[in-house]
């Protein structure tokens, strides 16, 4: 099967290049992307996507014209975890629950980031939990458990990743600074300040100059919530889109609203629909960048629902929602939306599987003329 896979690779890529040679720039731009910016909302599912739209009124995911569904079962459970769902995103392949971007025998899986590297892109990932949580890692790790996030450090900081922007900066100092999680001496951030730009504050980040790459770590781990973090998750993604965009060769940039899922987690309704609307506005962001830019694909998708999520009343005109229900406090295996927006849009209709996202945007590196 996985021969047949590469043979129908080998032949769909031979065949664009045809297609390359024989259509106009313009009309090649509309089918491949030069610029992907993926936006996973941790934990979102319908339910908290129609609180947030209830509370917002109008949500930036309503620009998006292109849906789908998929399906986020695990290679070992029906209810899968971030890294597993991750995983299926980044690197096109099912493993089993806590893995990161290894397979269910521990081989490394390349990833979407890995093959940006490779065709000169630059690349982000932008997140509200620490850098080291499940849903980044994925993007530029290869670690059988998601606990190890000392190691996790470890592989973002020699990742060549160009900007990484959120939180987990107890991960990457040595276990003599106070905060620290790590049990050895390394200090990663001295370490990636030797070739990158290295800032922990909200002061720092406001000042930051026209670089081609940061690393900004505000929190020892996972960021305040939506109402009190500074810099905002929007803020963070209009930063790392403008310090991507300057590349010629275009950028993959991963952009995670993290503590929606802490908040299913938390049966926590009211949270769900201040990380949704937050999510919302970083969309906006990317949306805002795409819709001046012909050659952006913007996915927004969810790696599983959290809390068994349900409105049971409120009111659509007075913005409200006043009774809601949880079938419990993990994960649930229903099916989560795709929202797609630029090239490509279209090959994310349908019902599908969320190993298509990770399948799609490799298919998309290899095959795109500038590389
Ligand atoms: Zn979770």
């Amino acid at each position: 099967m996985k021969y047949m896979i590469n043979n129908w690779k080998l032949i769909s890529g031979l065949f664009l290049l045809l297609l390359i040679s024989s259509f106009p720039a313009s009309a090649l731009e509309k089918a491949v992307p030069k610029n992907i910016i993926l936006l996973i909302g941790d934990g979102m599912g319908i339910a908290q996507i129609t609180a947030g739209k209830i509370v917002k009124k109008h949500l930036n995911l309503e620009e998006f014209k292109q849906l789908g569904l998929l399906m986020t079962h695990s290679g070992n459970a029906l209810v899968t975890d971030s890294a597993a769902s991750g995983t299926a995103m980044a690197t096109g392949y099912k493993t089993d629950n806590k893995a990161i971007s290894v397979s269910h025998d521990d081989e490394p899986l390349k990833t979407v980031i890995e093959y940006a590297q490779e065709v000169n892109k630059v690349t982000g990932l932008v997140v509200t939990s620490s850098i080291t949580h499940a849903t980044p890692a994925v993007f530029a790790a290869h670690v059988k458990s998601r606990k190890n996030q000392t190691l996790i450090a470890e592989q973002l900081s020699k990742s060549g990743v160009d900007v990484l922007l959120g939180g987990g900066w107890g991960y990457f100092v040595p276990n003599t600074t106070k905060g620290s999680f790590r049990n050895d001496h390394k200090n990663l951030l001295v370490e990636l300040a030797e070739h990158t730009i290295v800032i922990q504050t909200e002061k720092e980040f406001n000042e930051l100059g026209d670089v081609d790459s940061v690393v900004g770590l505000f929190a020892r781990k996972a960021l305040p919530g939506a109402d009190q973090r500074s810099p905002g998750l929007s803020e963070m993604t209009q930063k790392a889109i403008q310090i991507l965009s300057k590349n010629q060769k275009g950028f993959f940039l991963m952009v995670e609203g993290s503590q929606i899922d802490w908040a299913g987690h938390d049966n926590d309704a009211d949270g769900i629909i201040r990380e949704m609307i937050d999510f919302d506005n970083a969309i906006g962001i990317a949306l805002d960048f795409a819709k001046n830019n012909n050659e952006t694909l913007v996915l927004v998708t969810a790696d599983h629902e959290t809390g068994g999520f349900a409105i049971h009343d409120g009111s659509v005109t007075k913005q409200q929602i006043t009774e809601t229900q949880f079938t419990q406090s993990d994960h649930t295996a229903e099916m989560v939306p795709v929202f797609a927006y630029g090239p490509g849009a279209s090959d994310f209709t349908g019902i599908g599987d969320n190993t298509k996202i990770g399948k799609l945007l490799i298919h998309y590196l290899q095959i795109h003329p500038l590389k």
